[in-house]
């Protein structure tokens, strides 16, 4: 009897909860129509491909998915969202590894900022204005023929620079440059109440202090004013194989790389280990071959690498080497991986650390046939211009971090198994265990989707997160802009 009476306020609450949530979507589209704002209609090609996430193993369903071509559209969504109870989540380049551009869980409205995505650079004074909605490939081109202008950003070209620049902005140039958000000069942000404001270090700042580097629970960015630089020609790009045949030569190599990271790389060296079945050491140098080679091959020995290619490219030739294919990006974008990630920011990894790393390689990771990797970037040190900025200057964090680490392990067709959920969860505990007395960030640009939100909160903002969520209770009481991650969730 008990059991029936449970099971019937059960079926009545889901009831109810469906309706509540289908009059919510009715006024939320009465809402979008009334204000004019451009909507995808569901069901149709358009909405289908939008929802098509970068990591296929993460969908969601939003409850409606706008495409503004305007401020004022974009002002008026938020409002609809607000009005409505419905939260609201901007979307560029739909790379989020947990599809936070779709909300991070479903019924959000979509306020993809697609049409966002005019470059315009002033060349006098080294400055361009970015919609947030381009794409790194079509904005690097567009910069470099505006005055051969470029800013510091990541590698793969179909990323957006909404959630790239709002969240770090790590690639093959920062640590000479920065990170992309410590380019940021200002910002124009709808707010939750709708109205538009700029962010900058004299306007709103303790706003633009928390843009850079949790953007998405603040506001919609619509665009960027960066600090540009003149593009940089002769580089000196190069790309090493490496074959480790054991734990303890992995673990030599790591050593060798960290100590160098740390004290010895230069500014202009910008690099990565990146380990798997086939294991490369590449980079670029912004100098001369014979200071490269002075500054390199001890490094090599260190590490017992001796096979590779060194060529000297153009920027743009630069950028091509690393985004695995053209940097102009294909309309509509349809690349996608259906994968697991997870990353690590560590300040220094400590030998029990880099032991159980290799550890871990040579029992779980080489026999493992799927296409796993763990990147090092070389994050920080004392060289570098992300750790020459301290840790409160900007919500991003993890300044001190020398490695950059992200574990990845991917299908090429098919779905990613829950049951393989343990080989990464199960390295980086191996890794932590081993140096329990350090808090490990994490990079909310490779979202974790098996993190709790508290471990979310701690891990990608460490000291951070208080003053973090103090200003969400300032500029977004409501929580207009939630995720499952985001401060304040
Ligand atoms: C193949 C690949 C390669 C990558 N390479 C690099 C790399 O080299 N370096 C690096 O640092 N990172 C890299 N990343 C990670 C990437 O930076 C993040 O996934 C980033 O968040 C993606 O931004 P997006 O706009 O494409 O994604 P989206 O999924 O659209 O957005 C990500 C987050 O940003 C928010 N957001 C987006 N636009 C706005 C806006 N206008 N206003 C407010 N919030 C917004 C979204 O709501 C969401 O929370 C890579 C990712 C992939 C998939």
């Amino acid at each position: 009897m008990g059991h029936t009476i449970l099971a019937s306020l059960a079926i009545w609450l889901f009831l109810a909860a469906s309706a509540d949530s289908i009059s919510k979507r009715a006024a939320l589209d009465d809402c979008l129509k009334t204000a004019s704002v451009p909507t995808l209609a569901s069901g149709s090609s358009d909405y289908t491909q939008s929802l098509k996430p970068f990591n296929l193993r993460v969908t969601f369903k939003p409850a409606a998915y706008a495409v503004p071509t305007t401020v004022k559209h974009v002002q008026d969504a938020v409002a609809c969202g607000a009005a409505t109870s419905v939260q609201v989540t901007a979307k560029s380049g739909g790379h989020s590894y947990a599809s936070h551009g779709l909300g991070g869980e479903d019924g959000h409205l979509i306020v993809d900022m697609r049409n966002f995505a005019s470059v315009t650079v002033d060349q006098t004074a080294q400055t361009a204005v970015i919609g947030t909605g381009g794409r790194l490939g079509d904005v690097a081109t567009a910069l470099y023929s505006q005055g051969k202008q470029a800013i510091s950003h990541g590698t793969c070209p179909g990323v957006g620079v909404g959630g790239l620049s709002l969240h770090g902005g790590y690639g093959l140039i920062s640590r000479s440059k920065g990170l992309t958000l410590d380019n940021i000069l200002s910002a124009d942000v709808v707010l939750a109440n709708s109205t538009l404001v700029t962010a900058s270090p004299t306007q709103n700042a303790e706003l633009f202090w928390a843009l850079r580097g949790a953007g998405a629970a603040f506001g919609i960015v619509t665009n960027f004013k960066f600090k540009t630089f003149t593009a940089p020609e002769n580089n000196i790009v190069f790309n090493y194989f490496f074959s480790p045949s054991s734990a303890t030569q992995l673990a030599t190599a790591l050593t060798a790389l960290q100590d160098f990271t740390r004290n010895s790389q230069p500014p202009e060296l910008n690099m990565r280990l990146f380990l798997s079945g086939f294991t490369t050491f590449s980079g670029v140098y912004y100098g001369s071959r014979a200071d490269y080679d002075r500054i390199m091959n001890p490094l090599l020995q260190k590490m017992g690498i001796s096979s590779g290619s060194v060529s000297t490219n153009s920027w743009l030739n630069t950028l091509t080497s690393f985004s695995n294919g053209a940097l102009q990006q294909a309309k509509p974008y349809d690349t996608h991986e259906t994968f697991f990630a997870k990353s690590l920011m560590p300040e220094y990894l400590s030998p029990a650390a880099i032991t159980a790393l290799s550890n871990y390689w040579n029992a779980n990771a080489r026999s493992n046939s799927r296409s796993w990797y763990l990147l090092f970037d070389c994050h920080g040190g004392k060289n570098s211009a992300i750790s020459n900025v301290s840790a409160d200057a900007t919500a991003y964090v993890h300044r001190n971090a020398t490695f950059k680490m992200q574990f990845y392990d991917r299908v090429s067709s098919g779905s990613y198994n829950t049951a393989w959920f343990p080989f990464l969860n199960g390295w980086i505990k191996a890794i932590t265990d081993a140096s329990p007395d350090v808090n490990y960030g994490m990079y909310i640009n490779y979202a974790d989707t098996s993190l709790t939100k508290d471990e979310a909160h701690s891990h990608y903002w460490l000291g951070n997160y208080e003053k973090l969520a103090a200003l969400k209770a300032i500029w977004d009481p409501k929580k207009v802009f939630e995720g499952p991650q985001l401060v304040g969730s």
